[in-house]
């Protein structure tokens, strides 16, 4: 694509938190990310931004003490349902933006073990973390892998089923342990809401489910712009017709795109330089 001219800075959240972050993840689980993003950076999902959104306002103390007032019980879990790439991970870091807490992040399969019990106390370890730096927003990327629904899980033999079933338990065990006037926020995203444990998803644990669809024509375009914020865009670029020819494409498809093109100006550009 030779749409874009010359690099600025190509913006590092886009190479970053990709594959080659997960063996560092393994590691030192649970984590806070210090990584900043805004819901100005989150584009082309408006009705999923609206309802975290609205979370800001729901975990602050002012309104925890409104609740308590008329016997309500603030959201504990929210679950963000939808493909990969859509924005989940980003709309769960906004909330912790915008909430000025800090964010906790960690993917479920990190809690899928060899050895019965070894889930379970990273589960625990993981709340225990949240519950000292609250109040903070905690986010499980692939809920799905540890929280299969038990049945199906069965054709496990041995240590597999009872670990994930133990690891499970813990989940829900800290789930209902977690009080939302201390503001811990937690935040699960999935792509197969199907697979997930009913216990999951029942009150109290996570029982609001926000839907992250594949943006549209529109969405596409402002998710475009948005990533063509960050580099340096050439007069003859297109970006709605491109949004056109990109149907069926998510947010991580679109951002690499504006990427890849900031590389091959750069590429050009250091070329021309080198003459
Ligand atoms: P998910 O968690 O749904 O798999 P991510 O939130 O990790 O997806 O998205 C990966 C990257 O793709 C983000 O860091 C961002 O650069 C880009 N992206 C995805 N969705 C959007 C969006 N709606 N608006 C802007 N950028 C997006």
């Amino acid at each position: 694509i030779g749409y874009l001219t010359a690099l600025g800075r190509v913006a590092r959240q886009m190479t970053g938190g990709g594959i080659g972050n997960v063996g560092r993840r393994r590691k030192q689980l649970p984590r806070v990310d210090k990584e900043v993003v805004t819901f100005d950076s989150v584009a082309g999902i408006d009705a999923a931004k609206r309802e975290v959104a609205e979370l800001v306002a729901l975990s602050s103390q002012e309104s925890a003490k409104q609740y308590l007032a008329v016997g309500a019980r603030p959201p504990r879990g929210v679950l963000l349902v939808g493909p990969p790439g859509t924005g989940k991970t980003l709309l769960a870091r906004a909330l912790a933006q915008a909430a000025e807490r800090p964010f906790i992040s960690c993917s479920g399969s990190e809690f899928v073990e060899m050895f019965v019990g070894r889930g379970a106390a990273r589960v625990r370890q993981l709340f225990e973390r949240a519950g000292k730096i609250a109040p903070c927003v905690v986010f499980i990327d692939e809920i799905d892998a540890l929280g299969r629904r038990r049945r199906e899980s069965n054709f496990a033999v041995g240590n597999a089923n009872d670990e994930l079933e133990q690891t499970l338990n813990q989940l829900l065990a800290c789930m209902d342990g977690v009080d939302p006037n201390t503001g811990v926020v937690v935040l699960a995203a999935t792509n197969r809401l199907n697979v997930l444990d009913p216990a999951l998803v029942r009150p109290g644990r996570f029982d609001r489910v926000v839907k992250v669809p594949p943006p549209d024509l529109i969405g596409r375009e402002q998710i475009l712009r948005v990533h063509a914020r960050k580099v340096a865009l050439g007069s003859d670029v297109d970006l709605s017709s491109l949004a056109k020819e990109t149907r069926g494409l998510v947010g991580a498809d679109l951002a690499a795109i504006i990427n890849e093109a900031a590389i091959r100006a750069a590429r050009r550009g250091a070329a021309l330089i080198g003459k």
